[in-house]
């Protein structure tokens, strides 16, 4: 397969299992997001790919040969890790050309890419600038430019946006993902924030314990979440309680009509997203909760409501505004198409 493949990859330092038996299949071209909580395992990952570091167990292939045992400079990388900052004392340009320079590449050709690079991160005419003299921003696309300067067959990257302020920072992933697709370029970013992964990504890769605990699609990573912990992490939702009486599920005491009681025993939950719950009035065999509380947020309101003790948020948006308030019993409906059986 051309593209990344990781084979049982495995990291332990000491009896800590940082890495466990990732299996995992990059095709060219596509853009991967590492994503978990903090200590999941997903930088060590990436170190073991980019070389940095070795594992304890499996292989990783790049274009169908083993590279696990490849040195760094040997894997044709780009790379953009926070460790690895601009050289201050250079300029944008000597930045830029400092891959090509290492490589031998000569001064007219260096001068050509530099050029090319700068349109390409929309940054013409600064290659004498001092690098200090640049925005954080500017420092990141500068950062990105140089790591693709030798048009690497892997991209690499270290929570590349995790210095700049909200507004540049989501700028900065559509610009990111537009240049990766314009180049076509098999890249790998690891990020805690799910709205960067659901953002960039071709494969969200959510890990948790050293494990992958689900590879998808942005969107299928939301509708469909593998288990309570992808749904819990990734966007908000409702995990309700579902028990099992003979046959019929009971969602929060009601049966729903279309979902079904999961095979096997044990504890089960439905996630139903916030935005799926739809408020009715009560009655008719319904779910019924009180509004606790009510957060109106121009775009969206969100209703909080309790159900026999368990929590409930329903999102609409202003224009499909029930008028409920706090204090009211509200009927809930739940349509089975959106909802989730999660086994414990
Ligand atoms: P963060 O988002 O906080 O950077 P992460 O998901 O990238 O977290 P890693 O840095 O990969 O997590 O670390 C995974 C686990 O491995 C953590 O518990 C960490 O303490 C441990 N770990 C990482 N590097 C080492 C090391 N060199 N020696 C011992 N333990 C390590």
């Amino acid at each position: 397969m051309s593209g990344l493949a990781l084979n049982s990859v495995t990291k332990q330092f000491g009896p800590f299992t940082a890495v466990d038996h990732v299996e995992l299949s990059v095709p060219h071209g596509t853009f991967v997001c590492l994503l978990g909580p903090s200590g999941c395992g997903k930088t060590t990952l990436l170190r073991m790919i980019a070389g940095l570091d070795s594992p304890t167990n499996g292989a990783i292939v790049l274009d169908g040969k083993d590279i696990t045992q490849v040195p760094t400079h040997k894997r044709d990388l780009g790379m953009v890790f926070q460790s690895l900052a601009l050289f201050p004392h250079l300029t944008v340009g000597e930045n830029i050309a400092y891959p090509l320079r290492i490589r031998g590449i000569g001064r007219e050709e260096q001068v050509k890419r530099v050029d090319e690079l700068l349109a390409m991160i929309h940054l013409t005419g600064y290659a004498d600038r001092p690098v200090h003299k640049l925005s954080g921003g500017q420092r990141q696309r500068v950062a990105i430019a140089r790591a693709l300067a030798i048009s690497p067959k892997l991209f690499l990257l270290d929570e590349p946006l995790s210095a700049l302020d909200a507004k540049l920072r989501e700028a900065m992933q559509v610009e990111l993902r537009k240049l990766q697709q314009q180049l076509g370029i098999t890249t790998i970013v690891v990020t805690h924030d799910q709205r960067e992964a659901m953002t960039m990504a071709d494969t969200v890769v959510v890990m948790n314990g050293g494990k992958i605990r689900q590879a998808a699609s942005p969107i299928e990573i939301y509708r469909k979440p593998a288990d309570r912990f992808v749904a819990d992490f990734i966007g908000s939702t409702n995990l309700l309680p579902l028990t099992v009486q003979g046959n019929t599920a009971l969602v929060l005491g009601h049966a729903v009509a279309g979902i079904s009681a999961p095979s096997g025993q044990g504890q089960a939950s439905l996630s139903v997203r916030p935005e799926d719950v739809k408020l009715a009035a009560p009655g008719e065999g319904r779910i019924t909760g009180k509004v606790t509380f009510i957060r109106d947020l121009g775009g969206t309101i969100e209703t909080f409501l309790d159900v026999a003790g368990t929590e409930v948020v329903a999102v609409s948006t202003p224009r499909e505004r029930p008028v409920v308030t706090v204090g009211q019993d509200v009927g809930i409906v739940i349509d089975p198409e959106t909802a989730v059986v999660l086994s414990a």
